[in-house]
């Protein structure tokens, strides 16, 4: 027997919505054991499981959609910042440890506040530099040790390095690299400060072993590449991305930089995947700096990228799309015109309420997918406290309905403060479970900012984009139909009561 599909909204989540008809209170019961206010979806011919939901603002037919867009970070690569570096950085300091490096290196903890994108390493001297954009040097510094003028013309007399020198120098370009920075920095403190040690100009000298600056680089990297390539792939990024191109156009649009957005992307789409194939093929048009939001208004001007440097090439691109090239910058008309599209048939999915979802939706129209990855521990609380929801949902109606009946001048009734105070406790209590600052979407029978932005201006919601992978690309999509907030509006804001 077929099952029947169900779907929330984030009005049901974030308002409690009024109790369902039988037949969708019956439908619920048969498919999930939840007490979620939902709605019954048309389309009775499948199931999508609970983390696996696309959230429904307003109706939207797949079918119609000719171009999809997509966001990069925190969209397509999803990663928590500095806990990632931070994380990443105890297990490249532990690997190192295990294969014979000092255990007092176990002491370092990850700064956030020292790394920055874009440094150098001197894998001869071992400093940590940053230099001007013709390799003019700003800083240096050995371990924590920051030198001046003098100690860093000793290194080198010209205050200058030949940054094509790639054998010698390592920049430090993505946000992947800002763990290893900082563990290299790490090494380089203990190594210098350890009297166990002989300070050599290229190295350490300890007993008849020399170690290099170079060498330690290089298990440094090596282990940073075990690490990384332990972190989880999605290897379902490119099951979506091969579907959606068979029956729409593809477009990646991220604020990030050529380089940083070829390290990610190539982790994401390339890593041990068969047959390999570029991660750009995977696009119709590749667009970064795009400068969101302003790439939604008047934009930027836009320029090819030279994939081989990662330098923009001079001059405005004013000609059709050619494929497999990069662009910097542009507007959203730009990448219209671009695809021949038109706004209303796109459909973008990007994590940011304002930058990727508020503005794409007001200022051009654009079909909106907010990816908000809270969701499934919200929805993971919301099953596991359900109890309180539904107690909570029935003193609310309970509550409404004394007001409705009592006389008036009977405000003094016992009845009311105590259901009022069981009422607190419980809305306390479920905003622990979510954390110290309670829930994304609300709080007791309140909806956040957040929520109210979100089922403003984006179309769909789901934790993250993979999940546009459980429903087939011709899918009707169906918003209930709420009349503004038939809850409150019935019974009034029992909230503002107390
Ligand atoms: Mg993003």
């Amino acid at each position: 027997m077929v099952s029947p599909v169900v779907y929330f909204t984030l009005k049901d989540l974030a308002q409690s919505n009024p109790p369902q008809t039988s037949a969708a209170a019956c439908v619920r019961s048969c498919v999930l054991s939840v007490c979620v206010p939902g709605h019954v979806c048309a389309d009775f011919s499948f199931v999508v499981v609970f983390d696996h939901r696309v959230f429904v603002n307003r109706s939207l037919t797949l079918e119609n959609i000719k171009c999809y867009g997509f966001d990069m970070d925190y969209t397509m690569a999803m990663y928590k910042s500095p806990d990632y570096e931070s994380l990443g950085f105890e297990l490249i300091r532990d690997r190192m440890v295990s294969v014979g490096y000092p255990h007092e290196l176990l002491r370092y903890t990850y700064d956030p506040s020292f790394p920055t994108r874009g440094l150098v390493i001197d894998t001869t001297y071992g400093n940590l530099l940053k230099v001007d954009s013709n390799g003019n040097i700003l800083i240096c510094s050995h371990g924590f040790s920051f030198l001046k003028g003098e100690d860093i013309q000793a290194y080198y007399p010209n205050k200058f390095i030949q940054r094509g020198n790639t054998d010698r120098y390592y920049i430090l370009n993505t946000l992947f690299n800002l763990s290893e920075t900082y563990l290299y920095t790490c090494l380089v403190d203990f190594f210098t400060r350890c009297t166990r040690y002989t300070n050599l100009p290229t190295g350490y000298q300890h007993g008849d072993l020399f170690m290099s600056y170079r060498s330690m680089f290089q298990d440094l990297s090596d282990k940073t590449s075990e690490i990384l390539n332990k972190c989880p792939l999605q290897p379902n990024l490119t099951v979506l991305l091969n579907r959606i191109k068979e029956v729409a156009k593809v477009f990646l649009a991220t604020n990030s930089d050529y380089n940083y957005t070829e390290a990610i992307m190539k982790y994401l789409l390339e890593s041990n995947i068969k047959p390999k194939k570029s991660w750009r093929s995977f696009f119709d048009l590749v667009v970064v700096d795009t400068r969101k939001p302003l790439f939604f208004a008047e934009g930027t001007v836009l320029r090819q990228v030279d994939t081989d440097t990662g330098k923009l090439r001079i001059g405005t691109y004013t000609g059709d799309l050619a494929h497999g090239t990069v662009y910097s910058g542009g507007s959203s008309d730009i990448v219209c015109d671009l695809l021949k599209v038109k706004g209303m048939d796109i459909l973008y999915v990007g994590d940011h309420i304002f930058g990727d979802i508020l503005k794409s939706k007001k200022r051009q129209g654009w079909k909106t997918f907010l990816v908000v990855p809270e969701l499934t521990k919200e929805l993971q609380v919301w099953e596991d406290k359900k109890n309180l929801f539904e107690e909570l949902k029935h003193l609310d109606i309970f509550l409404a309905d004394l007001y409705k009946h009592m006389d008036s001048g009977s405000k003094e009734c016992p009845d009311i403060s105590t259901i009022q105070m069981r009422m607190n406790v419980l809305t306390y209590r479920m905003d622990m479970s979510y954390g110290q600052m309670g829930s994304l979407l609300r709080s007791g029978s309140r909806q956040t900012l957040f929520a109210s932005q979100l089922m403003r201006y984006a179309d769909l919601y789901s934790s993250t984009c993979l999940n546009l992978l459980h429903y087939p690309f011709n899918y009707l999509f169906i918003a209930p139909p709420v009349l503004v907030s038939p809850l409150y509006a019935a019974r009034g804001d029992v909230s503002k009561l107390s």
